[in-house]
């Protein structure tokens, strides 16, 4: 990891803190530094708490250096920020968006949202950095490309990072929105963890895999795709043809699912309320009815948490991650779901894979996947600049 790595990693460090990360000598740190500030690669902010002596100045990359661009496409939704190269979001806006009108319409939504919103920052097309794309499907990292996405099969083998670029004279990266969620919270934890799992709970399931302190994409990208692991041979058909697919039994359509089907045989007024209201009911509709203490719902997502602990009881016995982080709109439930997943992973795990084990939501939230977009762009820019000089 270079010096420039290791200031962004760090979201603020002093020259004695990046001496002490980077294994070089302080007098090569502070020469390497005071080229940097020249070049304005790097600033200096503030002065930082110090214990004493004289007080560091933390060390950050140059906000003169531009904008970065994220992107974050989920199956339903659409969110789009400007950010700064230290992640700061200056600009954001999320809003509902349905991915299988395919590429056209959808990227032209997304080529106007980020219009609108660099000009709410005051800044310029030309100032943009790097794009950072997260997309809800598999994507081969390599070509940018989608590789037959389940959720959105319009897209398959649509390049994003080709259509884009036209746009701007930056670099666009794409990676699927699950392995960016990963990205952010190891970024948010300065890298502090080495091997943890995100899954995200939400229209499908995937899960993105830390291994050694980065992400671990596969041969093909396509790497913790645990959505089709079978957990009941005689469950519903999935849209992947199989049968008894966690992503067909534990994930929102499913959770949703169920409930209408709860609602409709009188086992709780209250989805039916629900029902009768809306037309339709959505996992959001399910979280509701559960924190309102519904036991019908309650039994849904209880059943829900122990098969999605049961795929994940199987995962953690071939990773041995130190956390699993769940996220996605799952994470809106609250406790009860979580309680459900770790009873059935303790329960189905071997101990030594389960001894240091914490299973919690993911602390960025719903922000993951853009900050995880946030700092794909500014990642990759940073190993391009490197591999020009
Ligand atoms: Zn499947």
């Amino acid at each position: 990891m270079t010096l420039l790595d290791s200031v962004f990693w760090s979201a603020g460090i002093s020259r004695d803190a990046l001496a002490t990360r980077s294994a070089f000598s302080k007098t090569r740190v502070n020469s390497a530094v005071a080229g940097m500030l020249e070049q304005g690669v790097l600033e200096e902010v503030g002065v930082q708490h110090s214990t004493g002596g004289r007080r560091p100045e933390t060390l950050r990359l140059n906000r003169r250096l531009g904008v970065l661009l994220g992107v974050a496409m989920g199956a339903t939704g659409l969110e789009v920020a400007v950010l700064t190269p230290d992640l700061e979001v200056l600009a954001r806006h999320s809003e509902p968006a349905d991915v299988r009108q395919g590429p056209g319409l959808v990227l032209s939504r997304v080529r106007a949202l980020m219009r609108e919103l660099l000009a709410q920052c005051g800044a310029t097309p030309k100032q943009v950095i790097s794009i950072g794309i997260g997309v809800p499907g598999p994507v081969d990292f390599d070509s940018g490309q989608l590789v037959n996405p389940p959720l959105m099969p319009e897209w398959d083998a649509f390049s994003i990072r080709d259509d884009l670029r036209a746009d701007y004279g930056a670099p666009v990266f794409v990676d699927n929105d699950v392995n960016l969620m990963a990205l952010g919270e190891l970024w948010r934890m300065q890298r502090g963890l080495q091997n943890f799992l995100v899954i995200k709970v939400g229209t499908g399931i995937g899960c993105g895999i830390v291994c050694h302190g980065v992400v671990y994409r596969g041969t093909n990208g396509s790497a913790g795709d645990v959505g089709h692991i079978c957990v009941d041979p005689s469950g519903p058909r999935c849209h992947c043809g199989n049968l008894g697919c966690v992503e067909a039994m534990a994930a929102g359509p499913a959770i949703a699912r169920l409930a209408t089907e709860a609602a409709q045989a009188g086992e709780s007024a209250l989805l039916a309320e629900m029902l009768a209201a809306r037309g339709t009911l959505t996992l959001q509709d399910v979280a509701q009815a559960s924190r309102a203490g519904d036991t019908a719902a309650n039994a849904i997502v209880q059943h829900a948490g122990a098969l999605l602990g049961q795929m994940l009881a199987s995962v953690v016995n071939f990773f041995n991650p130190s956390h699993v982080f769940i996220g996605g709109g799952i994470a809106r439930i609250g406790p009860l779901f979580l309680a459900a997943v770790r009873q059935s992973v303790y329960h189905r795990s071997l101990a030594l894979s389960t001894r240091h084990l914490e299973i919690q939501y993911a602390p960025l939230g719903e922000r993951a996947g853009l900050i995880g977009a946030g700092v794909l762009a500014m990642q990759e820019s940073l190993r391009l600049r490197g591999s020009v000089r």
